[in-house]
């Protein structure tokens, strides 16, 4: 995609599509700032590279927090029947002293989160948005940021279209290296998995740190979501694995205390943080992974991602221009600290527990213990998992 100074010529086509609001992205982010922006001043228009409901096919499992929660059923977006609760987390170190445990007794909610394919949450949004509001297959050629509006063009089937907007929202997903995007490679894959045990999960997940690096076990429906992170080459063999075999490197990587007695399809993701030093410029604004991708050991990233399309929905819903620059800024400033502590905790973790270096093992029996033992700080903890940024003090 190329960007034009205003006033750059371009192709002259049609139909004339014409929104406030333009989304690149349909994604569950992209999705769920269209919903919010329902019945506001805002005409949004949608459009995504992939075909309709391409979401259909993704391996993925998501633990959404009760704040998350809130927010979806606010959207009519909850899909109740798809969500396991999380009751238990049960955080330890493979070959090390220390664990601890967040039950959901102490915190007054009905659970700690919940685990939700992310098929069954884009099905949701998807739901709530009018057909006529997606244009699918688009591949997008420049973007035009004037004064007044912006002009996108796309191609679809051969056929290049413009779209006018006063606003371009990038919710594009994960974005490559650029200059605007810092990087931080955490040379670990994600293997994820749906995974039987052979007696039932209890609602309990499981966070277990070892040198490859984190291993999560999530429960949804009678199975767990695994997330099975290893560096690029293990992962690279986990995946030819057949699953017999799959199911012993898994079973060898988390101990015994659960035996797992099935596998479902396994699926690679690449890990890194990628973040966008910039939130905002003329008529256009970044949110959800594009924003920032993190690393998805705390399960915060979608999170994060909600809260980025809540808020602006919530400073775009009665503006009579979308693109208001004053607007754009204070919901830029406005997201800092949510998504700097975001980060910063997601990024900790990682790099805390991801090595295999004797003090730092210590340091880290340590650490799981005085969560286990301070109450404060185990809270906090949670709290975090429950609601995000609001568990600051
Ligand atoms: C293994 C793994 C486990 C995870 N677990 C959790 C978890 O437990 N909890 C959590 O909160 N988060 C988790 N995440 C993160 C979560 O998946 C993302 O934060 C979330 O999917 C971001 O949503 P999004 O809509 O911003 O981007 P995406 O889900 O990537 O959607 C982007 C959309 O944009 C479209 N698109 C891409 N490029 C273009 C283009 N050029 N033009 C038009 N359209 C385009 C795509 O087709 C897609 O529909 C996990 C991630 C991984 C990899």
């Amino acid at each position: 995609m190329t960007e034009h100074p205003a006033g750059a010529t371009s192709p002259t086509l049609s139909p004339p599509y014409d929104a406030d609001v333009l989304i690149i992205g349909a994604g569950p982010v992209g999705m769920a700032l269209a919903v919010a922006l329902a019945g506001s001043r805002q005409r949004v228009l949608l459009i995504d590279s992939r075909q309709r409901d391409a979401w259909i096919d993704d391996p993925r499992a998501l633990a959404l927090s009760h704040g998350s929660r809130q927010l979806l059923e606010r959207l009519n977006a909850w899909n109740a029947m798809a969500g396991t609760p999380i009751r238990q987390i049960h955080v330890s170190q493979r070959g090390g002293f220390g664990r601890t445990m967040l039950s959901t007794e102490d915190y007054g909610t009905p659970a700690l989160g919940y685990v939700m394919r992310y098929r069954d949450l884009a099905a949701a949004l998807a739901a709530r948005i009018k057909p006529e509001q997606l244009i699918d297959q688009c591949s997008v050629d420049t973007i035009e940021t004037g004064r007044e509006e912006t002009t996108l063009t796309f191609t679809r089937e051969g056929t290049i279209h413009r779209i006018t907007a006063k606003l371009i929202v990038h919710a594009e997903g994960t974005p490559e290296r650029g200059p605007e995007i810092t990087v931080r490679d955490y040379d670990q894959h994600a293997i994820v998995a749906e995974v039987r045990p052979a007696s039932g999960h209890n609602n309990r997940a499981w966070e277990r740190f070892t040198p490859d690096g984190p291993l999560a076990l999530l429960p949804l429906g009678q199975d767990y979501s695994v997330v099975f992170t290893v560096p690029p080459v293990k992962a690279a063999r986990l995946l030819k694995l057949n699953d017999e075999n799959f199911l012993a490197a898994l079973q060898e990587q988390f101990g015994k205390r659960l035996e797992f007695v099935s596998t479902g399809p396994r699926a690679g993701f690449p890990l890194a943080l990628r973040c966008r030093t910039q939130l905002a410029q003329r008529r256009q604004v970044w949110i959800g992974n594009t924003a920032q991708s993190l690393h998805p050991v705390s399960g915060q990233g979608f999170n994060l991602g909600l809260r980025d399309a809540w808020e602006l929905a919530e400073s775009l819903f009665d503006q009579s221009d979308a693109g208001n620059p004053t607007a754009l800024a204070t919901y830029a400033k406005g997201r800092q600290f949510d998504r700097r502590g975001s980060i910063a905790f997601t990024d900790g973790i990682v790099r805390l527990f991801s090595n295999d270096l004797a003090p730092i093992s210590f340091a880290r029996g340590i650490g799981l213990l005085a969560l286990d033992l301070y109450p404060p700080l185990r809270h906090f903890v949670a709290k975090r998992m429950i609601w995000g940024a609001r568990a600051w003090p």
